[in-house]
């Protein structure tokens, strides 16, 4: 087997040595886009997905990377409906397989799927089903041509294993699709154990093409899912090498997703109120998630939208805890309109296509995090907006530091991400995926957050006092064996907290910025390293504290420290009119009683939203 494999690597199996471009014409192009018409009713390929089907039909092993809503499934749907045989693919979630059965039905397409919730005699019957139509025993059913399976079933069910060998033997397996293949790398923020079996796949079956499919893969995972799924090295769609697997990528950026970050105020109560009035004001009746950051938050979130919005907001909560019986009636109810904001965590959303949200509110731990999570909105191809609200302890928050190795980078890519008041949105994200498709256009957005943002809301300060006091007060509580969080910092840098005592500091002494300003400062010095982080554990979780950084030197050795800072729009708004007003001292003296100047030396209000409380 092992040599076969070789073999297939290396390509000896043979054929002629042409590059391929799989956007040319193909003998089976016209039969494509006939049937692509016909059964599903789609006009025009979108992005990559010609290609694909054109490497599909070829039998080739295919990496195809398109953003969520892109238009994976039609990839291998398309090519199976005139392929003999029938398609395996293996789906991570019962919600998104019922919705393909549910389209491939609309389009008279004969599937089947097997669930951990279906009964013992559902199962056998669909065993039934597919091995009659592996064996041509049935004639009077239409051959299944897509089977939907999860993978757990296909590393531990002995009995799917055989039925599979059955389809193999009468050349009846005609490809193995993966759908969110990331899942397969621990490297991935989605990683789910039950990928690792499917390692499994090509040895088992070394002749039967695989077709990996996923909207977020970045180098690293890459590397990790073709290692693991054991696929030949690739090359590009549009000039294959004749052997190996053929990699597409698309762009990953979507025209009408309208990205933005917003800083977070410090109460949950807050958050809840301003999410109220941005759906009440801007999305009023329309569809959207509310991303949150663990099971418990999603449940709070939900109830406070509630109470807050009078019940104007109709919630739904969604995690991986709720049972499938529940899960399928919210995927019903988000269906039909009954539930318009679902309240989630990231369990939400792998394959779901309702295609009018409008707006996805997000608590993001990395910026991969939220690309994925925007992914779900527009897929209609209309406006949606993507929110990013931030607190810098948001970014702390340590579940999955352990099972993450890559933690510290996912870390400080989001705080870099949210610090970041002029970087275009788009671009931040070409370069975290380092797609090559977006070097082709490295142009702005032109409608993000920072696109938009007026550039004299945008002041550069220097923070070099400020940061060698918080500096020397970490290394006071450090040298004193005392553990200070970044909140707890955060105070003290302001004089408060519960370790003004022991620094004895006065209120209002030193550094007066505001508390939004005085995390930032620290986001800050720990992106420098003028600042670390530092890890203690208990049976129940892992607290992140904040000691001296190991490059705090720098700072006693005179580096200086900017940071950047957003006026409120009430103190742009004002200066705008004093500039255009034109008046004398317009210039110099901002309105609003904010001499610009000092604003580095904490006037306060220059949090995102102006907001000064603890
Ligand atoms: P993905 O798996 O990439 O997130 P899906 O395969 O679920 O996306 O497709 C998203 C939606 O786009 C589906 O409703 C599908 O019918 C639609 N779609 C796919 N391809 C096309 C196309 N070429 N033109 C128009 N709509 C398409
Ligand atoms: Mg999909
Ligand atoms: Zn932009």
């Amino acid at each position: 087997l092992t040599q076969q494999i070789d073999a297939l690597d290396e390509g000896v199996l043979s054929g002629p040595a042409v590059i391929q471009n799989y956007f040319d014409e193909f003998e089976w192009s016209e039969r494509l886009r006939e049937q692509m018409r016909k059964v599903f009713g789609i006009e025009n390929f979108r992005l990559a997905q010609e290609g694909v089907c054109n490497a599909n039909m070829d039998g080739r092993d295919i990496i195809c990377i398109m953003p969520t809503g892109a238009g994976k499934s039609l990839t291998y749907q398309l090519p199976a409906t005139l392929t003999p045989g029938c398609t395996l693919v293996i789906s991570p979630l019962v919600s998104l397989m019922r919705d393909q059965i549910l389209h491939l039905q609309e389009n008279q397409i004969e599937g089947l799927m097997f669930t951990a919730s279906m009964s013992p005699a559902e199962i056998a019957a669909a065993y039934n089903r597919l091995t009659a139509s592996a064996t041509g025993k049935n004639s009077t059913k239409k051959e299944v041509k897509l089977c939907y399976v999860t993978p757990e079933r296909i590393g531990k069910s002995t009995k799917f294993k055989s039925v599979l060998a059955t389809m193999v033997a009468a050349k009846k397996l005609a490809r193995i699709v993966i759908d969110e293949a990331h899942c397969v790398s621990m490297q991935g923020h989605d990683y789910r154990p039950d990928y690792k079996q499917l390692a499994g796949l090509r040895v088992l079956y070394p002749h039967v093409p695989i077709l990996a499919l996923s909207a977020t893969c970045p180098p690293d995972v890459l590397r990790d899912l073709i290692a693991i799924l054991r696929l030949p090295l690739p090359t590009d769609g549009r000039a294959a090498a004749p052997h190996g697997t053929v990699k597409f990528t698309s762009p990953l950026y979507r025209k009408n997703l309208h990205y933005k970050v917003l800083s977070k105020p410090s109460g949950s109560v807050q958050v809840v109120r301003e999410m109220v009035k941005y759906i009440l004001e801007h999305h009023r009746d329309e569809t959207g998630i509310v991303y949150c950051l663990s099971r418990a938050d999603s449940e709070r979130v939900a109830a406070e939208l509630d109470a807050e919005s009078q019940g104007r907001i109709k919630t739904g909560v969604y995690h991986a805890e709720i049972n499938d019986k529940a899960k399928e009636e919210l995927h019903e109810s988000w269906r039909s309109g009954k539930v318009k904001v679902m309240c989630a965590t990231i369990a939400f959303g792998l394959g779901i296509d309702k295609k009018d949200v409008r707006f996805v509110l997000h608590h993001s731990k990395s910026v991969e995090t939220f690309y994925q999570e925007s992914g779900r909105a527009g897929r209609d191809g209309k406006d949606a907006d993507c929110i990013l609200y931030y607190r810098l302890q948001d970014a702390l928050r340590t579940p999955g530091i352990l099972q993450d190795p890559d933690w510290e980078r996912r870390t400080s890519g989001i705080i870099r991400f949210c610090l970041d008041f002029k970087g275009c949105r788009k671009l931040v994200f070409a370069n975290y995926f380092s797609s090559s498709d977006w070097a082709e256009d490295s142009s702005r957005c032109g409608h993000c957050d920072n696109c938009t943002r007026d550039p004299t809301s945008v002041i550069e300060s220097d923070v070099t006092l400020e940061a060698k006091r918080v500096l020397s007060i970490t290394r006071l509580l450090h040298s004193r064996k005392i553990k200070v969080t970044a909140a707890q910092l955060a105070q003290a840098a302001r004089g408060s907290g519960p370790h003004v005592k022991l620094l004895q500091l006065t209120p209002g002494d030193g550094v007066t910025l505001s508390s939004h300003d005085s995390e930032v400062l620290i986001a800050t010095m720990l992106l420098e390293r003028f600042l670390d982080k530092s890890y203690t554990s208990n049976a129940y979780k892992v607290q992140v504290y904040i000691k001296p950084g190991t490059l705090s030197r720098r700072l006693d050795e005179g580096q200086k420290l900017f940071i950047h800072l957003l006026l409120p729009e009430r103190v742009v708004r004002n200066n705008r009119q004093a500039r255009e007003g034109g008046g004398p001292g317009g210039k110099r003296k901002a309105a609003g009683g904010h001499p610009i100047k000092s604003i580095s030396h904490g006037t306060g209000g220059t949090g995102g939203d102006g907001s000064e409380e603890e």
